[in-house]
C-alpha cells in the first residue's frame, strides 16, 4: 500500500494545508502534521469530498493569501449587523439612523455562505523566525547561508550595517529571520510577554547532539509555546549522527515523525547548504499552519529588536512592525521616551517610507536608544506622544506609591 505526504498531496490537489488537514479532520483520518503520510485509500475520499464540494460551491476555495482585494469582497460591518437577527442587534447610536443602511434586498443577493458577525479576514503576514541553540552548534553560519542565497544581494552604499534581522526570500513568499548574538534570541522570542517570533528553529550540531543551551533553548521555545523545528546541522561532517540526535530528543519528549511523534526534524549543513531548502520549506508550512494574519491599517505597535548609537548618524534602532503600517513621519512611544522617525531603511539598508506587519526597520530618529524588546507604539503628534508618557510616569509613580503604601501599612501592622 502505497502512502503520500498530506502536504504532497495538498499541493498536487491545489488546496492549502489548512483546508486539506480539515478535510483529514471530518473524515476522521489521524495525522501528526502535515508532513505525515496518509493511505492511497484516504486520497480517493479526499478527492471526492473536494469535487462534491466544487459541486455545491461551498468552501473549496483555497485561503491562502487574503488580498486586500479580498477584504474588499467581504461584507463591511454595516451590512453584517444588517444581517443580524433583531434579538442580536445592538442598540445603534442615534447617529446611526440618518446613515443610509443597505437596501435588503442587496444583502439578499449575498452568498447564502457569507460569514455572519465575523470580521473581514486580515490579510497574512510573513512568519517571524528565531533561531536558537547550543554555541557553535551553527546558528550564525545557517542564519549566514540563508541570507547569502536568499536575500537580494543589493548595493547599499557598500555599508552592511547588522540591523538584527533579514528577510529572505523563498518560493513560498517570505520568511523574516531575526539575527540577534547568543542570549538576545531569548529576549526576541518572548519580550514584554507577547511573543516577537512566530517560529523557534532549534539548531543541534549533528556531531554533538544536545547540549546545555539545546536543553535551555527548548525550554524558552516550549514556555512562549512557539511552534518548534529542530535543524540537526553539520551533517556533512563525517562523524555526524543526526539518528543519535533524534534518539536524543525523545528523552526529551520531542519525538521525530520518524518515530511516530510530532516534531519536526531537519538535517542539515551551513556549510553545503544541504537541506537548508526543505527547513526553508517546513518554516512556510508550519507558517502556514499558523495562519499568521496582521492588520496593515490597523494602529502600529512594535517591539525593539536591538539598537546602537552610531557616532555619525545618532541613535539607530531596529524595529519589528506587528501590526499597523510605520511612516517616516511618525511619533514613537517607548517606555517613556520618544521620538520622530527622521529615516527609516529596510534590513537591506535601502531607504523606505513605510512598513508594514512583519518587516524590520532601522529608525533613525530616537533621543535615547531603546532597550531589545520594549515594545513600541506610535502616536499622532508630539503633544499625544507626551500625553502617552505623562499618563505612563504617572501610572509608574502610582504603582510605586501604592508599593511604598503597601510596606509602611504592613509594617505598621508588625507594630515597632
Ligand atoms: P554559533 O555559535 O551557533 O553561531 O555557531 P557558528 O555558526 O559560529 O559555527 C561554529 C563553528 O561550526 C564554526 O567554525 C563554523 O564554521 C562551524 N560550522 C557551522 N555550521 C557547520 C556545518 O554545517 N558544517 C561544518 N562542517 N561546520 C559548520
Ligand atoms: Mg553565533
Amino acid at each position: 500500500m502505497s502512502k503520500v505526504r498530506i502536504y504532497t498531496l495538498a499541493k498536487d490537489l491545489g488546496v492549502d494545508n489548512a483546508k486539506m488537514l480539515e478535510i483529514l479532520d471530518s473524515l476522521g483520518v489521524s495525522y501528526k502534521s502535515v508532513s505525515s503520510t496518509i493511505e492511497e485509500d484516504t486520497v480517493g475520499l479526499i478527492k471526492e469530498m473536494l469535487a462534491e464540494e466544487a459541486a455545491s460551491g461551498t468552501g473549496a476555495a483555497t485561503s491562502t493569501d487574503t488580498t486586500e482585494a479580498d477584504a474588499a469582497q467581504t461584507p463591511t460591518p454595516q451590512n453584517i449587523s444588517s444581517q443580524n437577527t433583531p434579538t442580536q442587534a445592538a442598540p445603534a447610536p442615534a447617529t446611526a439612523q440618518s446613515v443610509p443602511q443597505p437596501a435588503v434586498t442587496a444583502t439578499a443577493e449575498r452568498e447564502p455562505e457569507a460569514p455572519v458577525n465575523t470580521q473581514p479576514e486580515l490579510p497574512h503576514r510573513a512568519p517571524v523566525v528565531t533561531i536558537m541553540g547550543h554555541v557553535d552548534h551553527g546558528k550564525t553560519s545557517l542564519l549566514d547561508y540563508i541570507r547569502k542565497t536568499k536575500v537580494a544581494a543589493k548595493e547599499a552604499g557598500g555599508i552592511t550595517q547588522h540591523v538584527g534581522a533579514f528577510e529572505a526570500r523563498t518560493s513560498k513568499g517570505k520568511i523574516v529571520f531575526i539575527d540577534t548574538p547568543g542570549h538576545e534570541a531569548f529576549t526576541t522570542i518572548r519580550a514584554r510577554g507577547a511573543n516577537v517570533a512566530d517560529i523557534a528553529i532549534i539548531v543541534i550540531a549533528a556531531d554533538d547532539s544536545l547540549m546545555p543551551q539545546t536543553r535551555e533553548a527548548i525550554a524558552h521555545a516550549q514556555a512562549a509555546k512557539v511552534p518548534m523545528l529542530v535543524a540537526v546541522n553539520k551533517i556533512d561532517l563525517p562523524q555526524a549522527d543526526p539518528e543519535r540526535v533524534k534518539t536524543d530528543l525523545t528523552t526529551l519528549n520531542l519525538v521525530p515523525e520518524e518515530y511516530g511523534g510530532d516534531t519536526i526534524v531537519v538535517p542539515v549543513s551551513a556549510r553545503t547548504g544541504e537541506g537548508v531548502e526543505d527547513l526553508l520549506e517546513y518554516i512556510s508550512l508550519t507558517a502556514e499552519l499558523e495562519d499568521l494574519r496582521a492588520d496593515p491599517k490597523g494602529s502600529f505597535s512594535g517591539v525593539v529588536i536591538e539598537s546602537r548609537v552610531d557616532r555619525q548618524a545618532g541613535v539607530l534602532a531596529t524595529v519589528m512592525v506587528q501590526e499597523g503600517t510605520l511612516h517616516v513621519g511618525d511619533f514613537l512611544v517607548v517606555g517613556e521616551g520618544y521620538g520622530k522617525i527622521k529615516a527609516m531603511t529596510d534590513s537591506n539598508g535601502g531607504r523606505i517610507k513605510e512598513a508594514g506587519p512583519s518587516t524590520p526597520v532601522q529608525v533613525l530618529g530616537f533621543s535615547e536608544a531603546p532597550a531589545s524588546g520594549e515594545k513600541v507604539v506610535s502616536a499622532k503628534n508630539e503633544h499625544a506622544a507626551r500625553e502617552v508618557i505623562a499618563q505612563r510616569a504617572s501610572d509608574r509613580r502610582d504603582a510605586e506609591n501604592a508599593r511604598t503604601q503597601r510596606k509602611k501599612t504592613l509594617e505598621e501592622m508588625m507594630g515597632p
